[in-house]
This record gives C-alpha cells, sequence and structure tokens, in this order.
C-alpha cells in the first residue's frame, strides 16, 4: 500500500484528450447542471445517496477487490502493512514469505538479529526505520499482549509504528471490524468523486463514514484503494473508461477519449460496467 506523499493535484490540469460529456458521462449530463452548479445545490441526504450509488457500481465493477497483502494471522498482516509504507504490496509480498519464515510469530521478532532482519526487509526501501518499528512493535506485542495482536483500535494505534491507517487495515481484515482505510488512494479518489473536500486522513475517515453504513466501511476502502490503482491513477485519471464518472464531480480531469482512456487501465473490466471504447453505449 503506497503511503507515500499524495501527488494528487488540487486544481488539474484537462488533458488533450477532451471531449468529457460524450465519453465521460459528467454529472453535467444527467443532472442537467454543472458540476459546480449541483455541489452548491447537493444537499446531505443527495450527497449520501450519490456515494452509496458510486460504491454500488464500483463494487460491481471490482467484484475481487480485497487486501492486496498476504498474510495468514493478524501478526502477519500487521507486520506486512507496516513495510507496505512507502513500498507496493506486491513488493512487500515478494519479502513476507522468506520474512515470516524466519520469524513467525512476536515472540521471534521481538528477538531477531537486526542486521538479519534489515537484509530480509530491504527490498520495501526505508528498512532500517521500518526494522526499529518491527522490532519496538513486536517487543511491545510480547510486552502487553501476550504476543497477541490486539483487537482495538486504541491498542493496536500505541504500538509503536501503528497509525490509523495500519490498525484499519489491521482490524477491517485480519478481526472483521469495520474500519476505513484511508491511503493515497482513498483520499485522492474521494475528494476527486467530492465525497469531501478534506485532506486530513482522520477528518476523511470521519466524512466518509458518515456517509457508508458501517459495515460496508473494510470493502468500501478495498473497493475505493482498487479505482484509485486501476482506473482514477494520480497523473492521468482514465475518465473515459470509468464507471462512475456519471457521478463523479471531477469528471473530465482525466484522460476522457474512451479508447485511450481503456489504454490507461490496469485491469480488465467485467464486461458492461465501463464505457463502451468504440463510442457506441455507456456504462
Ligand atoms: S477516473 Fe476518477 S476523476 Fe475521472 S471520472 Fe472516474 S472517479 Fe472521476
Amino acid at each position: 500500500m503506497n503511503t507515500g506523499p499524495d501527488d494528487d493535484v488540487s486544481t488539474p490540469t484537462p488533458t488533450t484528450d477532451t471531449d468529457a460529456t460524450s465519453a465521460a458521462g459528467t454529472a453535467a449530463d444527467t443532472a442537467g447542471t454543472t458540476t459546480a452548479e449541483r455541489r452548491d445545490v447537493e444537499s446531505p441526504l443527495a450527497l449520501k445517496r450519490r456515494a452509496r450509488r458510486t460504491y454500488r457500481v464500483l463494487a460491481e465493477r471490482y467484484p475481487d477487490a480485497h487486501c492486496e497483502l498476504d498474510f495468514r494471522n493478524p501478526f502477519e498482516l500487521l507486520v506486512a502493512t507496516v513495510l507496505s509504507a512507502q513500498s507496493t504490496d506486491v513488493g512487500v509480498n515478494k519479502v513476507t514469505p522468506a520474512l515470516f519464515a524466519r520469524y513467525p510469530d512476536a515472540e521471534a521478532l521481538a528477538g531477531a538479529d537486526r542486521e538479519e532482519l534489515e537484509t530480509l526487509i530491504r527490498p520495501t526501501g526505508f528498512f532500517r526505520s521500518k526494522a526499529s518499528s518491527l522490532l519496538g512493535l513486536s517487543a511491545a506485542l510480547v510486552e502487553r499482549h501476550d504476543g497477541e495482536v490486539p483487537a482495538s483500535l486504541p491498542a493496536l494505534v500505541e504500538l509503536p509504528g501503528v497509525g490509523r491507517k495500519t490498525a484499519n487495515v489491521v482490524l477491517g481484515n485480519a478481526f472483521d471490524i469495520p474500519g476505513i482505510t484511508v491511503d493515497t488512494h482513498f483520499g485522492r479518489v474521494v475528494r476527486r468523486l467530492g465525497w469531501t473536500d478534506e485532506e486530513d486522513p482522520v477528518k476523511v475517515e470521519e466524512a466518509v463514514g458518515a456517509l457508508v453504513p458501517r459495515k460496508e466501511w473494510t470493502m468500501l476502502s478495498h473497493v475505493l484503494i482498487f479505482h484509485g490503482r486501476r482506473t482514477c491513477h494520480s497523473r492521468r485519471p482514465a475518465c473515459g473508461a470509468c464507471a462512475v464518472a456519471r457521478w463523479c464531480d471531477s469528471a473530465g480531469i482525466g484522460v476522457v477519449e474512451p479508447k485511450v482512456a481503456w489504454k490507461l487501465l490496469k485491469d480488465t473490466p467485467p464486461p458492461g460496467t465501463v464505457p463502451d471504447p468504440s463510442g457506441a453505449g455507456g456504462s
């Protein structure tokens, strides 16, 4: 999970692949108003309905949305999530098999030789500080929780190197306790969709949590993160191949010509979930 600086731009420059209205199906198409006008008049209830509709459509677009870190238990997910800072999940998944074979639990990891640990996690970047985090949090797990990962947000965020985002990943995916994971993709996508203008992750979490039922929070996080990784890219969002352009406040900020936009997708959409690249029809 990339937790690097969000390089989203607040006032994106439209690309030269223009004609947003025909390709992407903007809010203006469906509501008869401009996006700015809609935002001025959209009631909290209308926003909630739009957000839930958008989520439902995205859930169909990404039916296999899930945590992309490999893990077999809460300890492994906690460690993998710490390693995913400033790295990709794919990169983390490459190092964790050997890491967990060597250190299968908190006790083993707390007693790890630092140099050996650093060598194992080096490919994920920032390996020295990550090694410190892993040694510190493993020791804390042993001292405070008998080596077990606690299933509560306050206890998790008390652990060294564990913030709200990591805690919510662990709660949602290892304990089935709903949590919203505001990573760089999630924050960018919800701001573009116009669900919130907040930049602070905790405020984003609160704002989005008020729009979508609590039981959906974990899956919502997966779906929006999938969307950010596969379609709503930071620099060139594929608006012309986006399943939810008609409900997005930012539709048209990216590439809107369908054939070009399709090439930007990082997956193959399920049939009928995104605009037809031939231009014959919409989603
Ligand atoms: S790709 Fe992103 S910015 Fe473009 S329409 Fe879809 S959600 Fe909106």
